[in-house]
């Protein structure tokens, strides 16, 4: 049993789709294969800007028709026969997804409602894939996500009821694979009552790792428009090195750090069955690529990595006295009822900083919580940078003359926030 990941750029045009199916083809073996996708292109990114518009009660319809033609265009060139059933599933799942735009109401819970909103990007593309592959004569049915990964309704970052997932699988997978393929829906999960949840931004490699922990699949392949798993972001730095193999450690410790290459959750899974995890290039199927399991390796480049839209809170108490376990109690419990991830933190005498993704409403909430006890300041728009196996070298390269804002370092791990 093998499982295949494809994330938005693999599906971004209509070329990307016969890509996908060509890999699937020559790569997919014989072997039972479960290939979950996520949404097309930026399609997270728009529906999440329709749904912020929906629930603000401002006109939506433009941006909602933009995200709608860009899938017809894709659905027209794929399937240019208006008959084929691909049409009429493709209009039925935008007319849900207009029904849950209506139903918006600013009375409910932004993050519960985001979450019946922004699935449908994963919807549509899973729909579009498991009848194109239809198409191309490679049978495959469609799963429903929701159904399987069951998840509590901590909504955008839900968290997967293992063992009740692992048993729906188990259970119903196994003889469909043996048929044929499967095809599924990333990023989503259910809770079982009905309604929708999501396991956050780019959770779908997740969603992979879930699906071969239940499998107990021979591997896991996600496919990036990228060699493997590299260094750096090449956005950011010309010279990337692609490690041929590493340590589930290391990669854990990469994604937590914001390496964008893969959803930091999707390791655990894999590593507590052993379950390899294989970075391909889709634009070069043939490439080496990397591949990530229970191995150990001496010293290996250091990594570049690099979070944006961060904000510095500090806190300060009020009347001169030291910050105490107790004042950090309160912190703590503020930022884990806000679900604000604390990224980097130091604390002084008098003072508690923290360095965490910037999420306007969280933060106003969070000043809201704690401004009758300390005097809180905050910047927006840092970045934070993190060096894993840092050399004198790696170090120079990157701190030039940036303006540092809070800095720390471990034996391995240098990390600073900045402008
Ligand atoms: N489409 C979702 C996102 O963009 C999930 C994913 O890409 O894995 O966050
Ligand atoms: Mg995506």
């Amino acid at each position: 049993m093998k499982v295949f990941k494809f994330g938005g750029a693999s599906i971004k045009n209509p070329e990307a789709f016969q890509n996908l199916a060509a890999i699937v083809q020559e790569h997919g073996g014989t072997s039972r294969l479960l290939i979950v996708v996520s949404a097309m292109g930026k399609t997270t990114d728009a529906l999440e800007q329709v749904y912020k518009q929906a629930f603000q009660g401002e006109d939506y319809q433009q941006a909602l028709q933009q995200i709608w033609l860009h899938h017809q265009q894709v659905l027209a060139a794929l399937f240019p026969d208006a008959a084929s059933p691909a049409h009429e599933r493709l209009e039925q799942l935008y007319t849900s997804l207009q029904q849950a735009l209506q139903a918006v109401s600013p009375s409910v819970s932004y993050d519960q409602q985001y979450d019946q909103v922004v699935s449908y990007g994963e919807l549509f593309a899973s729909v579009l894939l498991h009848c194109y592959l239809q198409q191309q004569s490679l049978q495959n049915t469609w799963i429903d996500s929701r159904r399987y990964i069951m998840t509590d309704n901590s909504w955008r970052e839900a968290k997967v009821d293992w063992a009740r997932t692992e048993r729906l699988i188990k259970r119903n997978l196994p003889p469909i694979l043996a048929q044929q393929l499967v095809v599924a829906p990333g990023f989503l999960g259910g809770t079982g009552k009905g309604l929708t949840t999501t396991l956050g931004r780019d959770g779908s490699d997740f969603s992979a790792a879930i699906f071969a922990y239940g499998l107990e699949a021979a591997g896991v392949w996600i496919w990036k428009d990228v060699e493997g798993l590299l260094n750096a972001d090449p956005k950011y730095f010309p010279d990337t090195v692609c490690y041929p193999e590493i340590s589930y450690q290391e990669t854990v410790e990469m994604a937590y750090y914001g390496a964008s290459v893969i959803h930091p959750k999707t390791i655990k899974p894999l590593a507590n069955k052993l379950i390899p995890l294989y970075v391909k290039s889709f634009l070069n199927p043939a490439g080496k690529g990397t591949k990530i399991f229970d191995c150990r390796f001496g010293k290996i480049a250091p990594a570049y990595i690099i979070k944006e839209n961060q904000c510095l809170v500090s806190f300060s108490v009020k009347d001169f006295t030291f910050i105490s376990e107790k004042n950090l109690g309160t912190i703590f419990h503020a930022l884990s009822e806000l679900r604000m991830k604390i990224n980097l933190m130091q604390n002084s005498a008098i003072s508690f900083s923290i360095c965490s993704d910037f999420h306007q409403e969280r933060l106003h909430r969070l000043i809201e919580m704690l401004h009758d006890q300390f005097v809180i300041h905050y910047n927006t728009n840092l970045h934070l940078y993190t060096i894993k196996n840092y050399t004198p070298e790696s170090l120079q390269l990157i701190v030039n003359d940036r303006k540092i804002l809070m800095e720390q370092r471990t034996r391995t791990t240098l990390q600073f926030v900045c402008q």
